[in-house]
């Protein structure tokens, strides 16, 4: 069993309470990791380091290529360390080993990019602004200042690296809360980020749960922005408590994506797309294209072909290769899910497959449902309705493009969305309407930390990744530089100055 501090203003301490909790293996229950509890107060004291590493410390004014370079060594140790970061994400957070190889990959390969961003001058010219010769005007960004922030348990050390990386290449310091489900990757990042050598402080890392420590950061004066990914309910409540400061706020939060299958899609690429849209990572997935809408022309064969690949997923231990579906992340998760299923029964959707627990001797003590279809749903349904974040698919058939359209924002999330068609010019036309940040046409999950990402309606506020993404963690300056050089040539001489 590992065993792991916080990490505020340059050291592993304890607990001001001394409190830890476990971090349980939820494929057999097993403690991976004893964690310290970080509290409100110890929230408060990585805040303080934070503050101080940002007002008085090298960082924010440091040259941007020694900014870069920093962030380059923690992309560099990040792959150093991959495999035994693999094996400890699979073993935390139930992620399979096939998924989380690739999310230790994309962990080192953001931060690299990140780590160019940070070379990056963002400052541009504003042209037009006055007859020429009168001033230059400049549009300069700057760090925000202390960026709080607080991610979830599906991609744990990803979602880390996503906030760190451009929160820092932008010049902020940080104080990231990793989810109290899953925060062993996150603090080995801490060591990483430790033995890179950052200036003390920059960075602060505090396991510990929402009400506690998370409520604290959301709230706590010194902070200047929260960057929060994980529910919606959780995102209004971040969201209200910044309020008090009018703290700059993004929020990456729920979804319930709409998957659009055209009668004319090439049906084997549209099948294995809709079952990784949905499956990935057993459904857990804040894009998971959950509600797969059918022409009502190739339905029937659509969803026979579903069923068929539905019923060869292999549910099992996360750490062999062959394994599609792990467990969920709890026990809590589980029993929600469990709950949405019975309550699509209720509603009276038909179970195509899955709607249950594996049975396996082998898989009893992990937190697992079966992959599970509900066919003749309706999208007013609860189960299409609301986000089950679980192996849960619910398939709703269309007659016409503009009723498929309607359906797929009927919701109040909008934050992926797919087109399946053969014809490109068609598919764009429907993404051209569909009210979501990020639209893919015969494809699903891609997302990268170049392009934006984000949501439409409630999933979200603001955007990650890219230029845009980095912006966000920016204040804008304009800077306006006189050129005239005499007094007599201002504009405002003949206003209000006695001459
Ligand atoms: P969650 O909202 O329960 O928790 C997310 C984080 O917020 C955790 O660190 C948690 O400790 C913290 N938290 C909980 N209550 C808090 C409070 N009152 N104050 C401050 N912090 C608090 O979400 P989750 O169950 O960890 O993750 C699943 C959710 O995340 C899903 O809704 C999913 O769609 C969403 N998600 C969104 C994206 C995106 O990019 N849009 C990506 C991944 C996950």
């Amino acid at each position: 069993m590992r065993e792991y501090q916080l990490y505020i203003d340059g050291s592993f301490v304890p607990a001001e309470s001394g409190q830890t909790f476990d971090s349980i293996n939820p494929f057999n229950q097993e403690i991976v990791a004893r964690v310290s509890r970080a509290s409100a107060a110890d929230a408060k004291k990585a805040v303080v380091a934070a503050r101080r590493a940002f007002d008085k410390g090298p960082w924010p004014l440091m040259p941007r290529e020694e900014r870069s370079a920093l962030l380059k060594a923690v992309s560099d140790k990040i792959n150093e360390k991959g495999k035994e970061l693999v094996a400890l994400e699979v073993a935390d957070s139930g992620s399979t080993i096939r998924k989380a190889k690739e999310d230790i990959f994309l962990s080192a390969r953001s931060m690299n990019y990140f780590s160019k961003l940070a070379a990056l001058d963002l400052t541009e010219p504003v042209e037009g602004l006055g007859k020429p010769g009168f001033s230059k005007n400049l549009i300069v960004r700057e760090p925000i200042g202390v960026v709080a922030a607080i991610i979830p348990w599906n991609f744990p050390l990803k979602m880390a690296t996503w906030k760190l990386g451009p929160a820092l290449a932008a010049g902020n310091t940080v104080v990231l809360k990793p989810s109290e489900l899953t925060p062993c990757t996150a603090l080995e990042l801490a060591q990483i980020i430790h033995e890179a050598g950052f200036p003390k402080g920059v960075v602060n890392i505090i396991p510990g749960f929402g009400p506690e420590a998370g409520e604290e950061l959301a709230r706590n004066p010194l902070v200047d922005k929260v960057s929060f990914t994980g529910s919606t309910a959780v995102g209004k409540k971040i969201m209200a408590l910044a309020a008090d400061q009018l703290k700059k706020v993004t929020l990456e939060c729920g979804g319930k994506s709409a998957n659009i299958v055209l009668h004319d899609a090439d049906l084997d690429l549209a099948v294995d797309g809709a079952l990784y849209a949905m499956f990935y990572h057993q459904g857990q997935c804040c894009e998971a294209g959950s509600r797969l809408l059918l022409s009502r022309k190739i339905s029937a064969e659509f969803i026979q072909r579903l069923l068929e690949k539905v019923g060869k997923l292999r549910t099992g231990n996360p750490s062999d290769p062959s394994t599609d579906l792990g467990p969920l992340i709890s026990r809590k998760q589980q029993e929600r899910v469990l709950g949405y299923i019975k309550q699509g029964k209720k509603e009276g959707a038909r179970i195509a497959a899955g709607g249950g627990v594996p049975t396996a001797h082998d898989l009893a003590n992990g937190f697992f449902v079966q992959p599970t279809v509900f066919t003749e749903v309706r999208n007013e349904m609860k189960i299409a309705q609301e986000e089950i974040f679980g192996p849960v698919l619910t398939v709703i058939q269309y007659d016409t493009e503009d009723e498929a359209i309607a359906l797929a924002n009927d919701s109040m999330y909008g934050l992926g969305a797919g087109v399946w068609s053969r014809d490109n010019e068609r598919a764009l036309k429907i993404a051209g309407r569909l009210r979501a940040g990020t639209v893919w046409i015969n494809e699903w999950h891609l997302i990268s930390e170049k392009a934006p990402f984000g949501g439409y309606k409630q999933s979200g506020i603001g955007r990650e990744f890219g230029i845009e993404g980095l912006k966000e963690y920016t204040e804008t300056k304009h800077l306006h530089i006189d050129e005239l050089g005499s007094r007599e040539k201002k504009p405002w001489y003949d206003t209000v100055v006695p001459k």
